[in-house]
């Protein structure tokens, strides 16, 4: 327990390999994490997707991408570093790391002993439009074994407004079983809504300026 470190993953981080997963289903995607340790805790500060090849059940991340990624962050000198790697499991789960995955994260951790594997799978977003915690699980080898480590973004409501930017960014380019027009008209029914709400309050405007014009004049009239 004592070598396990808490991960925290920040809001961005979060949204970029939510987007990146979602994007790409239903085949795998991967990238790398980028963040620093805060005393016994891995901060995520960023995320890249460097997907080399990838299929349903897949995916192999760019070397050479990911050795320039390493170089920038040397050069900027910063305390970020490549701090792991994350892939998506669509449609089957985030729960386990394949043998790939074990082996994959063998060498992360070779070169970063608190090197972390971030797994999410991003279906049920594509389903039901929600995102749960528990479709992302952050692993690191334990005696060869994957062991989960607690993960965390700020709070539940991150999560929602992770799905809600996801569906704007995604909306005009996400084609599913329930179709890109069902999206579309959601996103449009609520900038209508805010529209008519901005009519309103032009309206109320103008209602209170008119009386208070007539206000002045019948005191113009009636003052001696
Ligand atoms: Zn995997």
């Amino acid at each position: 327990m004592e070598n396990r470190p808490s991960v925290k993953i920040s809001p961005i981080a979060f949204l970029k390999i939510f987007v990146f997963a979602v994007n790409a289903y239903s085949n795998e995607t991967g990238g790398i994490l980028i963040g620093k340790e805060v005393k016994d805790e891995i901060f995520v500060t960023d995320a890249e997707e460097v997907c080399e090849t990838s299929s349903k059940a897949y995916v192999l991340l760019d070397p050479v991408k990911i050795a320039n990624i390493a170089e920038s962050l040397e050069r900027k000198s910063s305390e970020e570093k490549i701090i792991g790697w994350w892939h998506s499991h669509p449609g089957y789960g985030a729960d386990f790391l394949s043998e790939i995955d074990v082996n994959t994260q063998r060498i992360y951790q070779k070169l970063y002993d608190k090197a972390i594997a971030l797994v999410i799978d991003p279906s049920r977003w594509v389903r039901d439009r929600e995102v749960f915690t528990s479709d992302i699980k952050v692993y690191r080898l334990e005696n060869e074994r994957p062991a989960e480590i607690l993960w965390e973004v700020s709070s539940e409501d991150v999560l929602k407004i992770i799905a809600y930017a996801a569906m704007e960014i995604l909306g005009k380019r996400f084609v599913d079983g329930t179709g890109e027009e069902a999206l579309q008209e959601s996103i449009q029914k609520e900038f209508l809504a805010i529209r008519e709400e901005i009519k309103t309050i032009n309206i109320l405007l103008v209602i209170l300026s008119m009386t208070i014009i007539l206000l002045s004049l019948m005191l113009l009239v009636l003052s001696p």
